[in-house]
């Protein structure tokens, strides 16, 4: 993506691609969008695509394919074994992460499985900078425990921090003297930290953690799933990388860690994952648990046609013009509603925008789950679909008692290559209505909740008759537009 400047002044993302081909989508009247979402339990996750207008839940299989990606489609070299379309990723993979031994999975979860199975025992523990749902999961279904030790900058909604997603290297060194490097599983780096709205960690800290780590012989394991949007973030804010190749970047990346896996339905804009490392004997432990839970070893779950569009996918994440799109279609968004005064997660990070429930809706308690309440409502007066990420996505203690989540936030993610800038315009203008007639959301309770997962399944109402007040304020100024 390059920024132009308008005559202005102003300066504007512009596309570096042009959009060959094109779905169809409807916005459904208020009034239908009214029943969708009472349908769905005010639960995002419940809702049906064609009721959605603008669908900003998730960038995880999302993003849209190049035409050289579907075109690599068409060469897949189908075989249970020893498919050459598994040969080109694999050295794909050798030459952006210079690692020797790559394993394939069908997605990120898979990957952590595996790691998790591995090098997790019981009573051991893994440092982190923060934790991800699926990657925690893991650890502790292993019997590990998860510390989460960011800085702590990460855990301030606004700020000026442009590393937010950094890990605090002085609690790495006490945790290790505390418990001893033998009881540490390994150390986790999540780049594109996604729970704190896609903030980046920078290459000096890496470095320095990665230093921490091979002084004590412990593991360095980096979640590379959201890679692609913390590359931008270290070539345009880091003072010594600006004259590093994206490429050249990833290499340091990659020097300083054991082991790394992603998501590639984040990275590369295809669906599956994979685990890198340079260590023989990491790769013949896990190399067991890929036959025995996701495939073959040229496949491992990933139909070949993914592979081969991966292997494209991940060569395109190496053009600054690629991974600039996301994050800054997303910043433009970000400081246009923190300019209009909307509380949102600043400084803009990858992912997504990210809201502050708490701070759009200071009038409902946690107990009536604010992101939940701003999430049924954008939608209501939108046809925006995002995601809650505060108290409903946590689980109640054994006692029944709530979790309450440091943050209530509405996820509205930005999936690569997919909105155009006059549709984010449109979302930002939605929203600074909702946030001009907050007083009128109120909040949710739950009337179905399953005990995993409920944020997921769980179906909830509103705790008054908010949601008709809102129509009706919404037809009064709008008229009969959408
Ligand atoms: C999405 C994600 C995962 C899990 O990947 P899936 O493909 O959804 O299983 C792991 N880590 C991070 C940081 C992610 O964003």
């Amino acid at each position: 993506m390059a920024k132009v400047k308008f005559h202005s002044g102003e300066a504007v993302p512009l596309e570096m691609h042009k959009v060959r081909i094109v779905q169809k989508l409807s916005l459904a009247p208020i009034e239908r969008r009214l029943e969708a979402i009472r349908e769905a339990g005010n639960n995002t996750f419940l809702l049906k695509n064609r009721d959605i207008f603008l669908d900003m839940l998730t960038d995880s299989g999302v993003n849209a394919m190049s035409d050289k990606q579907q075109a690599a489609m068409m060469e897949a070299d189908d075989s249970y074994a020893g498919s050459e379309t598994f040969t080109k990723l694999e050295n794909k993979i050798r030459d952006i992460f210079q690692m020797e031994y790559f394993l394939p999975v069908h997605q990120g979860r898979a990957a952590e499985n595996i790691i998790s199975r591995v090098f997790v025992t019981p009573g051991s523990i893994v440092p982190m900078n923060y934790h991800f749902t699926t990657s925690k999961a893991h650890i502790v279904l292993n019997g590990g425990s998860v510390e989460e030790i960011i800085i702590d900058e990460g855990l301030q909604v606004t700020s000026q921090c442009p590393f937010k997603g950094d890990m605090d290297v002085g609690k790495l060194q006490t945790l290790i003297s505390t418990h001893g490097a033998a009881k540490i599983a390994y150390v986790r780096i999540e780049t594109g930290t996604n729970l704190i709205g896609g903030q980046p960690h920078s290459l000096a800290n890496l470095r320095e953690v990665s230093r921490v780590c091979r002084k004590n012989g412990i593991l360095l394991v980096f979640d590379a799933s959201l890679l692609a949007d913390n590359l931008h973030f270290i070539k345009d804010r880091e003072a010594e990388c600006r004259g590093m190749s994206v490429r050249d970047i990833t290499k340091a990346i990659a020097g300083l860690t054991d082991i790394i896996y992603f998501s590639a339905r984040k990275l590369g804009c295809a669906r599956g994952g994979g685990i890198c490392t340079n260590s023989r004997d990491a790769f013949m432990k896990m190399r067991e648990l890929v036959t025995l839970y996701e495939g073959f070893l040229t496949y491992g779950g990933m139909s070949i046609r993914e592979i081969e569009a991966l292997t494209v996918g991940l060569e395109e994440t190496m053009d600054e013009d690629m991974i600039s799109q996301g994050p800054q279609f997303i910043e433009y968004m970000v400081n246009d509603l923190a300019r209009q005064g909307v509380p949102v997660i600043t400084p803009a990070g990858g992912l997504g925008c990210h809201l502050d429930a708490m701070a759009f809706l200071p009038h409902v308690p946690q107990t009536e789950y604010p992101a939940g309440a701003l999430a049924s409502a954008l939608y209501l007066v939108s046809g925006v679909r995002g995601m809650e990420r505060g108290s409903i996505s946590e689980q109640r203690n054994e006692d029944g008692s709530e979790v309450y989540s440091n943050m209530e936030l509405l996820r509205l993610a930005v999936p690569r290559r997919v909105f155009t800038l006059s549709q984010l315009k449109y979302a930002v203008d939605r929203i600074v209505w909702l946030y001009q007639n907050r007083d009128l959301i109120g909040g949710l309770k739950f009337v179905e909740e399953p005990s995993m997962l409920r944020f997921f399944f769980g179906k909830l109402e509103a705790t008054s008759g908010w949601q008709a007040k809102l129509v009706a304020k919404f037809r009064k100024d709008f008229g009969d537009s959408l």
